[in-house]
């Protein structure tokens, strides 16, 4: 893949595709920006593109429109938030590809940043529509894709418009990714220990069965965890289990041995709700009780292994981590990565609710690399081939 630096980007029109699926909220009537985590982490390739006397043209997705455009999908409020960010100008342009987005980037003046409208306002972008992909080329010299949350997907604006510009290369947050989870996962410094929870098994099976190649241990937490104590023969009272999964974590749990680990202790409630009674049991989870947090013994061990590795990739919270008397499972964890990382474990944490449960501890800026992608980060551990980075080889 090559870089912004391997490239001479002085007066060349870029197009870049950014990650932009940011949440907004409309509380006031206003559409505002709410977390912007992935427009903060496209600046360093805007700016780097704006240094080197480019023009830069930035494509994004946000949300899922049905038909067409809609406003409420409309990515004006995400580029107003942008020109705030980088204190300088930012042109939107209604259209996102044709003659008036052709005209809208040729009307930009020299040093600003044009934000085109939402890529999935158009009904090829999802298809890998060739002809979209054309027209998405011809609006620049270059094509720089930056937008990591979206290279597991083969759509127009992040793999077939690669197909149709002379030049193409990574932006400076997709290298960041790649070279944090290729250190990660292929020269890893040992022990490396996974940690894996979240809702569910079926979700994640690829990532527990690559992980257990790759790692020495793995901690398993969350609702999955109960699949896994089920298929042991475990009491799982009821927590949410997939009986459909029990045989291939049967097959897991005995390929891996004792380097799998499970929770000992849970945080158990009669239902999933915040003013539940929760209480702490060990082993057995009684009937008519579910799992909602791994326990205070669980905490500690995990805790442990996490703060003895070298190496740590972590996707999924531990607990119901949303609701306060579920949370501490996850804390525990968060706390034991910022601590592996001071004493200088390299630490990787990925996915849209581990990332959410990390930021709310406050502790995102004591890990080695929050990734900003979710689907693409797990199929990135799996080792499948990503399109809008295998699009970017060889040239
Ligand atoms: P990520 O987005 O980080 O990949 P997931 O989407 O797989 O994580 O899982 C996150 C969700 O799993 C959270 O909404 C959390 O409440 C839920 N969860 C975690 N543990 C449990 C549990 N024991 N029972 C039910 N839901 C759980
Ligand atoms: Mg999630």
């Amino acid at each position: 893949m090559k870089s912004l630096s391997d490239l001479d980007l002085q007066g060349r029109r870029v197009l870049v595709r950014v990650d932009f699926n940011v949440p907004l909220d409309d509380a006031s009537g206003v559409r505002r920006v709410g977390d912007d985590t992935r427009i903060r982490e496209s600046l360093p390739t805007v700016r780097a593109l704006l240094g080197a006397g480019a023009r830069p043209v930035l494509m994004s997705h946000l949300g899922r429109p049905k038909d067409g455009p809609d406003p409420a999908y409309s990515l004006r409020p995400v580029a107003a938030h942008l020109g705030k960010l980088l204190g300088s100008p930012v042109v939107f342009c209604e259209a996102t590809v044709g003659d008036a987005a052709q005209a809208c980037v040729e009307g930009a003046p020299e040093g600003a940043v044009v934000v085109l409208e939402n890529t999935r306002f158009l009904p090829g972008e999802t298809k890998n529509d060739d002809a979209l992909a054309r027209q998405m080329a011809e609006l620049a010299d270059v094509f720089v894709s930056d937008a990591f949350g979206s290279v597991h997907r083969a759509h127009a604006s992040t793999e077939g418009v690669a197909r149709h510009v002379k030049q193409k290369a990574a932006g400076l947050l997709l290298e960041k990714e790649v070279r944090f989870l290729t250190r990660a996962l292929d020269h890893p410094e040992r022990p490396f220990v996974a940690v894996l929870g979240g809702a569910k098994v079926s979700d994640k099976h690829g990532v527990i069965e690559a992980l257990l190649v790759k790692a020495d241990r793995l901690l398993v937490g969350g609702a999955m965890s109960y699949t896994f104590l089920r298929a042991q023969g475990g009491a799982t009272g009821r927590s949410l289990v997939e009986e459909d999964r029990l045989d291939w974590a049967r097959g897991v749990l005995e390929k891996a041995g004792h380097r799998l680990w499970l929770p000992t202790d849970h945080v158990v409630a009669e239902k999933l709700d915040a003013q539940a009674q929760a209480e702490t049991v060990s082993g057995a989870i009684p009937d008519g009780k579910m799992g909602l947090d791994i326990g205070p013994d669980t905490r500690r061990r995990y805790a442990d292994a996490v703060r003895a590795a070298k190496t740590v990739v972590w996707n999924g919270p531990m607990g119901v981590f949303e609701m306060e008397p579920f949370a501490a499972g996850t804390r525990a964890v968060a706390q034991a990565h910022a601590e592996a990382t001071e004493a200088g474990a390299l630490t990787v944490v990925g996915g849209g609710d581990s990332v959410a449960a990390i930021n709310e501890a406050g502790l995102a800026e004591r890990v080695s690399h929050v990734s900003t992608g979710g689907g693409a980060m797990l199929e990135f551990v799996e080792g499948k081939a990503l399109p809008g980075i295998e699009v970017l080889r060889g040239q």
